[in-house]
């Protein structure tokens, strides 16, 4: 264990199970990694952040999402913010903005709206310029880490095309609303968001305005996919030595459960689905790290990957651990309800699917 993993697990220590059923990770603690530049990893020293590679990144967010997926989950919006920044900041804006997110100001990452979830074409969040001014309205949902956040990083329509604003959270007309009793990734956060005629001077409007929204937010959506990737390998992991630790040490007829076939079998599915996830994150990463042109495609399938894998093995885990483990507050329990929020983010599983079946065919001559 690196010196970062050993900082969160002292961190999160065994109360992620508590933060999960409050429904809150305490601030001053996400302040804490987020002053440490950990919440956001990849920010280049020149902005005070750690400058990691994606692939050292990844394995320390499977680190934190062993450990609890909330965590995780306030992690990968806050790197997703950073990243916005990062591609599409003027210098002046990454200069202002990014110190600022590798020294405890916490920020969030808001798409969707109530008419546009898969569909992100349908936003109706207005963005536009008045004087020396820009004016928001819109409204949106489901937003990790909201309830915790300095800082919102907006998308909306800005004249024919899009645009992604920096919102100060606590500016006139801003309302966060939490989701009441989210059914999983609990503490993470999650809140609708109400812009009203919020004014902001205009250099808070991010480079690249007026271009198509797909291509404003890819960069923003491969970072999370892969971040919502890696997080699965953590729960994946998690699952794992639950249920191969419960299954050494529970005897029925006679012998651990681990002897019976068809629970060694369970504990198999478990082993593969870990090193699957774990190879398909290390190639997307690695594409990051690489600049290649198929950083896309691999985010997309480390992500579907990672999540469907998840949700298949926290069922596993839950099964192999029975009623041990079928309360709130075991750490199966609670994979199985974060895992599936997974199969829903940054790309829903049938998304995923028409995404890389456009892949299939393009690749297919
Ligand atoms: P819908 O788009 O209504 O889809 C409903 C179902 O139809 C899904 O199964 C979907 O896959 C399927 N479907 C839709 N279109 C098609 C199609 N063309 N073909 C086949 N099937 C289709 N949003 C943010 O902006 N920022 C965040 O930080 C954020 N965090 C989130 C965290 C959690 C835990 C959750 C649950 C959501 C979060 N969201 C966030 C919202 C998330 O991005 C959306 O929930 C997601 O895009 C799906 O949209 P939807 O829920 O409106 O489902």
């Amino acid at each position: 264990m690196n010196d970062r993993e050993a900082l969160v697990s002292e961190l999160v220590g065994d109360r992620a199970d508590a933060w999960d059923l409050a429904g809150l990770i305490p601030t001053e603690l996400l302040r804490k990694l987020g002053e440490a530049g950990l919440l956001c990893g990849e920010v280049p020293g020149q902005y005070g952040g750690l400058g990691l590679s994606s692939l050292d990144n990844g394995r320390f967010t499977a680190h934190v999402g062993s450990l609890c997926s909330s965590l995780r989950s306030v992690m990968t919006s806050q790197g997703m913010a950073a990243w916005t920044v990062q591609r599409l900041g003027s210098a002046r804006q990454r200069a202002d903005y990014l110190p600022r997110l590798t020294s405890g100001t916490l920020a969030a990452v808001g798409f969707s709206e109530p008419q546009a979830g898969s569909d992100l074409s349908a936003i109706s969040t207005e963005i536009r310029l008045d004087g020396d001014d820009v004016v928001v309205d819109g409204r949106k949902i489901w937003v990790t880490a909201a309830h915790y956040a300095d800082l919102l990083v907006v998308f909306g329509r800005y004249g024919d095309g899009a645009a992604a604003v920096l919102v100060p959270a606590d500016a006139p007309g801003v309302t966060v609303e939490r989701v009441a009793d989210p059914m999983g990734c609990r503490a993470a956060g999650h809140a609708g968001i109400r812009l009203d005629s919020v004014r902001l001077p205009r250099g808070r409007v991010l480079g690249g305005a007026g271009a198509a929204l797909t291509m404003l937010v890819t960069a923003a959506l491969s970072y999370g996919r892969m971040s919502v990737a890696w997080g699965c390998v953590g729960i994946l992991r998690a699952c794992l030595t639950a249920a191969s630790r419960h299954a050494k040490s529970r005897e029925q007829f006679g012998r651990p459960l681990a002897q019976h076939q068809l629970i060694g079998g369970h504990l198999a599915d478990l082993l593969v689905a870990e090193q699957t996830a774990t190879r398909v994150c290390e190639h997307a990463s690695r594409c990051s790290d690489d600049g290649s042109p198929d950083l896309v495609t691999a985010a997309v399938l480390a992500k579907h990957v990672g999540a469907t894998q998840a949700a298949a093995a926290a069922a596993t885990a839950v099964q192999v651990l029975a009623s041990a483990g079928a309360s709130d507050g075991h750490v199966v329990a609670r994979a199985y309800r974060d895992a599936k929020l997974m199969e829903i983010i940054e790309g829903s599983n049938e998304l995923c699917r028409l995404m890389l079946a456009q892949h299939a065919l393009s690749v297919s001559g």
